[in-house]
């Protein structure tokens, strides 16, 4: 490994994506490509743009970091689980299979947990010892950083998407009441369908119609934003976090998002008595490669 740029890659449900990212944080050159499907050819895609992305910055790469879906090791860089819209990626190992198909090191980590490593590195919360990521996409991820260093567990810690008691929905994983049948982009367009009897009506579209005084997409979007202030609650008894950093692609509706959650942290404050500070993603769609990217530098100390 070397002091020069790394890349970041970051493998999604519709894209990949790959940035090669100077020692600073400055993307230098990114490519991005549809997912297909079976893990060999999502490392090929993968694979393919990190050479894309280093050839259009004009550098040669030192090493790899993937923020990939699903449940990681990251001891072995095997994915553990993933959703059904991920066929053939269970199984696959990450780290191995890039290695192999680049001859570079590549470190391996969730996607989640790269989106925070880049909001702690370069990000909202930079140079903050604790703090909580929780990403509202189309499911409800979470991560955690703790005393300056990325906290995995046994590789899935701070899952909070799946954290019961928010009501008795069905979940995407088949449980019930989970944070995520409130709080993702795919459940405020199902809760906002059962409202206002219309269906097929997309997040974004949700975002406009609320902005523009529709009271039903309002409220989903309202609800969705307590119910992170619950999760981010619970983060704050269990681990005295004093930063949360909310990101995703729900996340661009903050305006209509934090009202309701800050309410709810104001309604009950952790017994602690520490404020809890809840942060805007600055990084963007951004984050999660320049996380990936960090993760592959030599000198992160939290490897
Ligand atoms: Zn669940």
């Amino acid at each position: 490994m070397t002091d020069g740029p790394t890349a970041g890659v970051d493998i999604g449900g519709t894209k990949t994506r790959a940035a090669v990212v100077a020692p600073g944080g400055e993307v230098l050159a990114s490519a991005t490509a549809p997912t297909p499907s079976g893990g060999a050819a999502m490392l090929d895609v993968a694979a393919g743009l990190v050479e894309r992305a280093a050839a259009s910055a004009g550098v040669r790469v030192a090493a790899i970091g993937v923020g990939a879906a699903g449940v990681v090791d990251p001891g072995t860089g095997e994915v553990l689980a993933a959703s059904d819209s991920f066929a053939g990626w269970v199984g696959t190992n990450v780290r191995t299979g890039l290695r192999s198909r680049t001859g570079l090191p590549v470190v391996v980590t969730n996607d989640v947990d790269s989106f925070l490593v880049g909001e702690a590195t370069w990000g909202a919360v930079r140079g903050v010892g604790s703090a909580a990521g929780i990403a509202l996409g189309t499911g409800v991820g979470g991560a955690l950083w703790l005393d300056g260093a990325l906290y995995r567990g046994a590789g899935a810690a701070g899952e909070i998407g799946h954290m019961p008691g928010f009501g008795d929905a069905r979940c995407t994983c088949g449980q019930r009441g989970h944070l995520e049948t409130l709080a993702s982009g795919r459940s405020v367009e199902r809760r906002y369908a059962e409202l206002a009897g219309a269906g097929g009506v997309g997040a974004a579209e949700i975002e406009v119609r609320a902005r523009a005084g529709d009271t039903t997409a309002a409220r989903v979007l309202a609800d969705a934003g307590r119910a992170v202030g619950s999760a981010v609650l619970v983060l704050a008894a269990l681990l005295d976090v004093g930063h949360v950093v909310v990101g995703g692609g729900l996340g661009r509706a903050w305006d209509l998002l934090e009202p309701a959650l800050l309410a709810r942290l104001r309604d009950e404050p952790p017994v602690s008595g520490h404020p809890i500070e809840v942060h805007r993603a600055l990084l963007g769609a951004d984050a999660t490669v320049v996380g990936a990217a960090a993760l592959a530098r030599p000198a992160t100390p939290w490897l």
